[in-house]
């Protein structure tokens, strides 16, 4: 299949861009599956409608049948086609965060949407983005569309359009190119489907900003300890791994050095995975940093590009810094622990 791409202004401004807009909508309707981007990272798009659709989905990604979809959509208008049972919290969250990166699970109206972007599940996963682009599409289709990371399953989400062409490219209708997306990680997933709300999945929306609106926010005890089952069925599979084997360091900078020369006195490439901070004081055969600790939402940017890096630079094993779980770090560490495995080193 030939995959098109479509080159758009991220915020719609040119006149051009609502015509590649109409084009990505067109297959969208014909239920093919086109990538766009989003503020968190790029998403895979098909009629949620469609069974057709959605398994379309599926097999570009390689993504197991069982890991069910978010749905996106572009009002809340749409919201009340498909779910019920909208608890007061979940009113007040969406007033707060949408249109934005935050995915609600809500009790699904059976029939509304094919089951296989449910997983049949009794629940639904929904969000409006904020980006002008994701917007402008899923509002010239009229359709709920789901959409899942624009990546090969088990690989870093995209954050660039070359990133989905690099994963994709023959298996997909189309990319709509918008440029880089804003938050680099994906939506904080919350589960609205009981008394008080739960974090499945930490993202781009912090346990912090979502206590503010509706006071106390569980998290899901699967997130920190790893015997528990995961409720969000995605979150028990590796994610997000780059080709080497990477290595989470709780130590100093002098002690991850020392492991690097380890594995270099065996004949390895190393790569580093490190901060502007400490940037310098490595030697190793790659050094990535990937932001800036005094703002982590630098390196929730920049994470899944630099895991990507690794992957181009053709090291045989990466040791990265940690990060403190405040804020974005909670989920910048979530998507390491899980790159890494879960394989730790402690001094
Ligand atoms: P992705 O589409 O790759 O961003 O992943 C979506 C995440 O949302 C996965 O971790 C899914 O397991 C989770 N998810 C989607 N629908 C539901 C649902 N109904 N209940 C719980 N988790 C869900
Ligand atoms: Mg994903």
């Amino acid at each position: 299949m030939e995959t098109k791409i479509w080159f758009v202004d991220k915020q719609m401004n040119l006149s051009t861009s609502y015509e590649q807009v109409q084009q990505a909508a067109i297959l969208l309707q014909q239920n093919e599956v086109v990538a766009f981007p989003t503020e968190t990272v790029y998403g895979l798009g098909g009629n949620a409608t469609s069974n057709i659709a959605v398994e379309r989905i599926y097999e570009a990604k390689g993504r197991p049948s069982d890991n069910p979809l978010i749905v996106h959509i572009a009002d809340k208008s749409q919201l009340h086609l498909l779910v019920e049972d909208i608890p007061a919290y979940a009113e007040k969250l969406m007033d707060a965060f949408w249109p934005g990166p935050l995915t609600l699970v809500l009790p699904v109206i059976q029939g509304t949407v094919s089951t296989k972007v449910t997983a049949g599940l009794s629940t639904i996963a929904v969000r409006i983005p904020e980006h002008p682009v994701a917007l402008a599409i899923i509002k010239e289709t009229s359709l709920p569309i789901a959409a899942p990371s624009a990546n090969l399953s088990g690989k870093p989400s995209p954050t660039k359009a070359d990133h989905v062409w690099k994963d994709l490219n023959g298996k997909i209708a189309g990319i709509v190119d918008g440029g880089e997306t804003g938050v680099g990680l994906e939506s904080t997933v919350v589960d609205c489907s009981e008394g008080i709300p739960v974090i499945l999945r930490p993202g781009g929306i912090t346990k912090e900003q979502l206590e503010e609106v509706v006071g106390i926010v569980k998290i899901d005890p699967a997130l920190t300890k790893r015997e528990e089952v995961p409720k969000s069925p995605g979150m028990k599979y590796t994610h997000y791994a780059p080709k080497a084997p990477l290595w989470l360091v709780d130590g100093s900078n002098e002690y991850l050095q020392s492991l690097v020369n380890k594995q270099q006195q065996k004949g390895k490439r190393v790569g580093v995975l490190t901060t502007d901070e400490s940037f310098e004081q490595y030697k190793a055969n790659v050094v990535l940093s990937c932001g800036t600790r005094s703002d982590l939402s630098t390196i929730a940017n920049k994470l899944y590009s630099i895991l990507r890096e690794f992957d181009d630079s053709d090291v045989d094993i990466i040791f990265s810094e940690i990060f403190p779980l405040e804020g974005v770090g909670e989920a910048v560490m979530n998507r390491l622990e899980k790159a890494a495995g879960y394989q730790r080193v402690k001094e």
